[in-house]
């Protein structure tokens, strides 16, 4: 059981933030924001609208902000504590710790404006001469190869992973990659709205050309050279696999002997690459793409010289933007921000610096971090907690009605081989090799780059570390990660509304119970069952329960492609199968579990007026409230896994008797599927 520990209402801190929505949960004894309801609507015709109607109306989005939604209320919370964290840190003091300098030089050295506007472009000259040095396509590797030591990734991808056919072991990886749009559909939709946003591309390329010719003192025809990454970018894009494709393990999945590589591209200079970028020694790796390789010998035969200058000087500028001085910044903002997003205001500068230090220091930050916010029994409760919903797990899958009984005995291994990690990492990561200075923001940015990249091209051909963590403590969300066959919830989730200690168990169960679920269905969803309990990429279905389950998920295929986000826009149901798989099988994992605490219990029938039931529901579907601007509706719904939070909430509900059964809804009513779909 997963101890509770009053049903007492207690008062509940909310802060006020300036530029937030100043709204005031209204918290009943169960843990539920009543506050956040519209009881005009019946629960049975849009669920979402009753959990969440009045908070939508009361939270508009805020000008620095795409999306607002219960996520981003705890982001914004967690920034506002390590803001506290850096901003102590940063006072120079003899007695200053190791961890305080780094985190707190760092943060120094970003808030510096001034500091910044001074160095002006200086810091990236060194990228800049280099690319500006190219002087024939055959330098093009050892280029690539510097830049990619400091971060600024051109063309494909260069990284360790785990072997898919040994999980215990990393090799090294090349991919696709180089494009600066947030999908290869952005380079060739034809539609109006895709037509314009590349009008727009092009031109704030071209604008930010024109700010480095200023910079520079130099003179070029910047919208030829805008056109010219444009170019060079649809290419990349057209022959990359789309999102859809690459969800399917085996096409991302092709070993091969180093020494094959030049019969994908024979010209380029692999041998040059991986030496000037200092990687160990290899002799195997896996080409995620070897389509994207075969023809990029062509399209860079094809591409003047001049023409891969200006690609990779784009690239070295975008990937240095938010190191820059404030012309580049706002420039990135205005398209990145505004016109991708929908977002009316740049964030304020303590949130992007707080955003910096989390993603270049987030362990050493995350120690501090967690000692305020994740501490006490808070660790303990959260694993017992996912005990409770790994057994339930056990017993839907013994209890599978379309499954062998072979298939099943792989399935419970696999769930038993599943390890879980808790709030942060065991053992913190050691930057003591990263130089930090308080006056050098652009310095840092690029020595933090490039230890992430030193330490990532280590792995190569050593262990993986199942320990390590990819997400830092501060994190509002969660994961699993197939190769390693484990499930991970950051300290930054386990927080209300997520998990709130003065709640009623039933909604505690309904929100992070859910999420706990969630993720550990992703083991069985339709990319995770590709692999097995050691991780590896491995069939261990029969043929018969491989057509079940596929007949199964195609029926939430099918729902979520009828779900429409913003007008004229449709979600995918193939891009979106395993976040809508993992969503509703982890609630029933919850909901089993919940249902197997009360049957230990004796509790009042209802609380708030609504039954323990009625709460489970409730609590699952206030996590999910949200206001997302247009344009980010559609640019989530071409690129995000994940569906919206009312398709989150309605799409599951419709196909659970047990809400049904909760609030009395009716075959007809709108959150009651004529033909439900369940996997697990
Ligand atoms: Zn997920």
């Amino acid at each position: 059981m997963w101890t509770r520990i009053s049903v007492v209402a207690a008062l509940l801190p909310v802060a006020a933030f300036a530029q937030l929505p100043s709204y005031e949960p209204k918290y009943g004894n169960s843990g539920i924001d009543l506050g956040a309801m519209d009881t005009n609507v019946s629960p049975c015709s849009n669920f979402y609208q009753y959990a969440c109607g009045t908070w939508r109306v009361k939270n508009p989005i805020p000008p620095d902000r795409a999306r607002w939604s219960r996520f981003d209320e705890l982001s914004e919370k967690n920034l506002e504590l390590e803001r506290d964290i850096l901003e102590k840190a940063a006072q120079p003091s003899p007695t200053r710790s190791a961890l305080d300098q780094k985190i707190g030089d760092f943060y120094a050295a970003c808030i510096n404006e001034p500091a910044i506007e001074r160095l002006g472009i200086a810091p990236i000259e060194p990228q800049l001469d280099q690319i500006d040095g190219l002087r024939s396509k055959e330098q093009l590797a050892a280029v690539l190869a510097k830049l990619g030591g400091a971060g600024i990734n051109g063309i494909f991808r260069f990284f360790a992973d785990a072997d898919s056919m040994d999980a215990s072991r990393n090799i090294a990886n090349i991919d696709q990659g180089g494009i600066s749009l947030p999908d290869r559909d952005y380079y060739m939709k034809t539609d109006p709205a895709s037509v314009d946003i590349r009008a727009k591309y092009e031109q704030h390329v071209a604008l930010v050309f024109g700010l480095l010719a200023r910079a520079r003192n130099a003179q070029w025809d910047s919208n030829a050279r805008a056109a010219a990454v444009l170019r060079f970018e649809t290419a990349l894009a057209q022959n990359s696999m789309d999102r859809v494709a690459r969800r399917n393990p085996d096409a991302r999945n092709h070993p091969m002997p180093v020494k094959d590589l030049p019969d994908l591209i024979p010209d380029f200079q692999w041998s040059v690459f991986f030496t000037a970028e200092a990687a160990p020694a290899f002799q195997k790796m896996n080409v995620g793409n070897p389509e994207f390789f075969r023809k990029l010998g062509d399209l860079l035969k094809q591409t003047s010289l001049d023409d891969l200058k200006s690609y990779l000087t784009w690239r070295a500028l975008l990937d240095s933007a938010r190191a820059m001085p404030k012309a580049f910044v706002d420039e990135n903002f205005e398209f990145f921000g505004r016109t991708l997003t929908g977002a009316k205001e740049i964030q304020p500068r303590w949130k992007r610096c707080v955003e910096e230090a989390d993603s270049a220091l987030g362990e050493a930050l995350g120690q501090k971090y967690v000692e305020l916010a994740f501490s006490g029994p808070a660790k303990a409760r959260a694993l017992e907690l996912v005990h409770e919903i790994e057994s339930s797990m056990e017993q839907d899958i013994k209890t599978a009605p379309w499954m062998t009984e072979a298939t099943k005995r792989q399935a419970l291994t696999k769930l038993a081989a599943v390890s879980n990690k808790i709030g942060y990492p065991d053992k913190w990561r050691d930057y003591s090799s990263l130089a930090i200075r308080p006056d050098d923001f652009f310095g840092d940015e690029l020595r933090a780059s490039a230890f992430e990249v030193r330490r990532d091209l280590n792995k190569i051909g050593k262990p993986v570390d199942k320990s390590e963590w990819f997400m830092t403590p501060s994190t509002v969300n969660a994961y699993y990660s197939p190769p390693e066959n484990n499930i991970n919830f950051p300290a930054g989730i386990l927080q209300l509304p997520f998990y709130n200690p003065t709640a009623d168990d039933a909604v505690n169960y309904g929100a992070i119970g859910v999420v706990v679920g969630h993720e550990l269905t992703h083991g069985f969803d339709d990319q995770g069952r590709r692999f097995d309990g050691a991780g590896n990429l491995r069939d261990w279905w029969t043929p018969e329960d491989a057509a079940n389950f596929t007949q199964r998920a195609d029926c939430i295929v099918n729902e979520y492609s009828g779900f429409s986000p913003v007008d004229g826009v449709k979600l995918n149901g193939r891009l979106t199968l395993g976040e809508n798989a993992a969503d509703n099988g982890g609630i029933q994992l919850a909901y089993a579990a919940l249902m197997h605490d009360l049957a230990n219990r004796v509790l009042p029938k209802t609380a708030d007026g609504f039954t323990q039931e009625q709460l489970f529901f409730l609590g699952y579907a206030q996590v999910w409230c949200q206001n997302t601007t247009d344009a980010q509706a559609r640019r989530l719904a071409i690129t995000n896994p994940h569906s919206p939070g009312e398709f989150r909430v309605n799409g599951v509900v419709q196909n659970m008797p047990q809400f049904q059964e909760a609030f009395s809804c009716k075959l007809g009513d709108a959150m009651v599927a004529p033909k439900a779909c369940r996997v697990w």
